[in-house]
């Protein structure tokens, strides 16, 4: 079983006289050594699936480990095996403890956009910059656990005061909503451990070892968590590397790996130095970017995996002109090298990078994935129907009611709302049970009194099946009887609607494949109900976007979305100032954290490199000259060649090849149409 492991890796699968970090570069093991200390624990330790909890960062992550494990696993069954990230734990704990809370099981999760709203309420303002920085505020607060009362004596200035007050009449809402966001997905399990020894008791009983993965993004809150879950036994790995510290932005903080060795006194330390991912090339450039940054730990990354193509960096005209040349580059590197298109990632620092992406690989009829994004989580339809969902799990769910009652539209106007608004606010009531109040229903006309409660009345039918119908059915006779499809066909051109209604169609049914069976919630592994699967919405829809089953398709993703993947060949674009690093960071000083950012993209590659820069790009709808990222400089010359004309970057860009590298990538293309046509 403990095939393909070097020494070191061994030694940290073998070792379970306490607490454990593993801390090493990119590529180097890290994960592998989770996956196989599951199994190891299993099959040969004595524990039981069922004591096991790995954390990791992303749903996507969470899902390959799954599968990673589930084979290793000696015929036994991995029952009960718990394999999710650290917002999902805090949901199933959450949810399992709610009535010590005050919460009911259905609890709703805000999304950030809810949140946003509520904010905006609560300060009864629009600036989008003012909510932006409050919203930002209090979640570093809660990250950092400290409640209204704590942040009100820590605020130094009026600003902050005045947000610390905002964050208790915030929480004061979602409390009322029977909601939460996020950030409390963590903070709340964190308290109640804090207040309830025998709850913590019985968890730490539950879950007797803990692995973490990718540990230098976890936050204090985070933290604190594995610290109470471990207790004073302390059986925990902890696998990560500083230099992919790239979550600070969200409260993460490397500092939590300085912090292990002052609270675990007993911690042991494993290095592991051995690269298994990438070519020299991109190892020697990754290492030497992120020799730029001052270290934490000493760490060395060497491989055998053969000095490997050069890295090209591109230099192109114009967003237009660098989707165009990655597309061209990729489809005559897939020629030439008989790959498959799920060989190739292109990762960009910003979301918004991979719109033109998107047009030319449709425009090729190049299949893709897209992940890191809440695209389809974010469309107004999807939105409209889980906001129903919503209000059938959890009647208090005030936004979602509002979203529900007037899409499409019913009968309920404006003024009706407020009406009931005002009603349930001074009575300290939600939308919904203000309905059913005498003292209200005296104060509206009958027709609008009737189709408020026709709406209320159809909620409560539904809450009533989605405990016994199975998730599908449930959807597709709500989607009926509001009529959903004629709505959408009312309001928007054919084709639009048609794209729209083609969603809701994708949403059911990728729900309903999700109601069958999952792996998401560790032991509840058996298929879920809609209120298990609402929530579970909501915490993708925060987390990552939806992940497309597209088998062969490029990878589009973000870096952050990125982090702890590997695929043959990547494309890292927008590799200019401004960009990568980004400006926020360049004005707030955070050229550390671009560079780990730089450093996570740079390592995603196994074989192969592009990068590629705009000479000119349109902002705030003006072309302006861009200068090619600082952090392309710090690449070691020997290992990239370099391509493009740029008539404003710096010499050592400067190359005649673009031409020539055009013909060629046109002559591997036809090569490669000749060999498929040949065979
Ligand atoms: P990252 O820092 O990017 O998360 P990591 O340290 O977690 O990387 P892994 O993803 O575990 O690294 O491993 C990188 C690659 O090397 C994987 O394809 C893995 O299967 C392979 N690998 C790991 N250890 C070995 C080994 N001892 N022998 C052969 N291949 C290995
Ligand atoms: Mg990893």
């Amino acid at each position: 079983m403990l095939h393909h492991l070097n020494p070191p890796q061994r030694e940290a699968i073998h070792y379970l006289d306490g607490p454990l970090l593993v801390l090493a570069g990119a590529g180097s093991g890290k994960t592998r050594v989770i996956t196989q200390k599951i199994a190891y624990l299993v099959n040969k330790a004595g524990y039981q699936a069922s004591q096991i909890a790995a954390i990791t960062f992303t749903n996507k992550a969470a899902r390959e480990m799954q599968e990673r494990v589930s084979p290793l696993l000696e015929g036994k069954s991995g029952k009960g095996l718990t394999v999710t990230t650290f917002h999902s734990l805090g949901l199933q704990m959450l949810r399992q403890e709610a009535a010590l809370l005050g919460y009911k099981p259905q609890f709703s999760i805000l999304d950030a956009s809810d949140s946003f709203k509520i904010l905006s309420d609560v300060l009864a303002t629009t600036d989008k910059q003012l909510l932006r920085k409050t919203q930002w505020q209090i979640s570093s607060w809660k990250n950092a656990l400290l409640s209204p009362d704590q942040a009100k004596a820590t605020a130094d200035e009026e600003l902050s005061h005045a947000a610390a007050r905002v964050y208790q009449l915030y929480q004061q809402t979602l409390r009322a909503y029977q909601a939460v966001d996020f950030d409390d997905l963590i903070k709340i399990p964190v308290e109640l451990f804090d207040q309830h020894a025998e709850t913590l008791d019985k968890w730490q009983r539950k879950l007797q070892y803990l692995l973490i993965d990718e540990y230098q993004d976890t936050n204090a809150c985070q933290y604190k968590l594995i610290k109470q879950l471990t207790g004073i036994r302390g059986q925990f790995t902890a696998v990560g590397d500083d230099d992919q510290a790239i979550y600070g932005w969200r409260g993460a903080d490397v500092e939590n790996l300085n912090q292990l060795t002052k609270d675990f006194s007993k911690l042991k330390v494993i290095k592991l130095e051995q690269n298994y991912r990438s070519t020299v090339r991109i190892l020697r450039a990754a290492n030497q970017v992120i020799a730029n940054n001052p270290k934490l730990f000493e760490k060395k990354l060497w491989s055998e995996l053969g000095t490997g193509e050069l890295l090209h960096v591109t230099a192109t005209h114009s967003e237009e002109h660098e989707a165009e040349t990655v597309v061209m580059k990729l489809q005559a590197h897939k020629f030439e090298h008989r790959t498959t298109y799920k060989d190739y990632a292109i990762l960009y620092r910003s979301n918004h990078q991979a719109r033109i992406i998107e047009q030319y690989l449709r425009n090729q009829k190049i299949p893709y994935t897209i992940s890191g994004g809440q695209s389809f989580f974010d469309k107004a339809e999807i939105k409209d129907i889980i906001s129903y969902l919503r209000l059938v799990m959890n009647e208090d769910d005030d936004p979602a009611f509002i979203r529900a009652a007037t899409t499409p539209k019913k009968g309920i106007g404006n003024t009706t709302l407020e009406r009931l608004g005002e009603y349930a606010s001074a009575h300290k009531l939600s939308l919904f049970a203000a309905a059913f109040e005498g003292g209200f229903q005296q104060e509206v006309g009958n027709k609008q009194l009737d189709d408020l409660l026709t709406f209320c009345r159809f909620i409560q039918t539904l809450q009533g099946r989605a405990v016994k119908d199975p998730a599908n059915e449930v959807l597709n006779d709500l989607l009926n009887a509001i009529h959903y499809e004629s709505y959408l066909y009312d309001g928007e051109e054919a084709r639009s609607a048609e794209t729209r209604w083609g969603n809701v169609q994708e949403f059911v049914s990728w729900l309903s494949k999700k109601g069958e069976a999952s792996t998401e919630f560790g032991h509840e592994s058996d298929g879920k109900n809609l209120i298990e699967l609402t929530q579970l919405v909501s915490l993708i829809t925060m987390l990552e976007g939806r992940e497309d089953g597209e088998p062969d398709a490029v990878k589009l993703s973000t870096l952050h979305a990125a982090k702890g993947l590997e695929y043959g060949h990547v494309f890292l674009i927008g590799c200019e100032e401004g960009i990568l690093p980004h400006t926020n960071s360049i004005d707030s000083d955070q050229i550390e954290e671009e560079r780990r950012l730089m450093y996570v993209g740079i390592t995603r590659a196994q074989k192969s490199l592009n990068i590629t820069w705009c000479k000119k790009r349109k902002r705030a709808g003006e072309m302006q000259a861009c200068e090619p990222s600082r952090f392309i400089a710090e690449l070691p010359k020997d290992d990239v060649k370099h391509f493009g004309n740029p008539f404003n970057g710096p010499d050592q860009v400067l190359s005649k090849d673009y031409g020539k590298s055009k013909m060629a990538n046109i002559k591997a293309m036809l090569a490669g149409k000749q060999q498929m046509q040949g065979g």
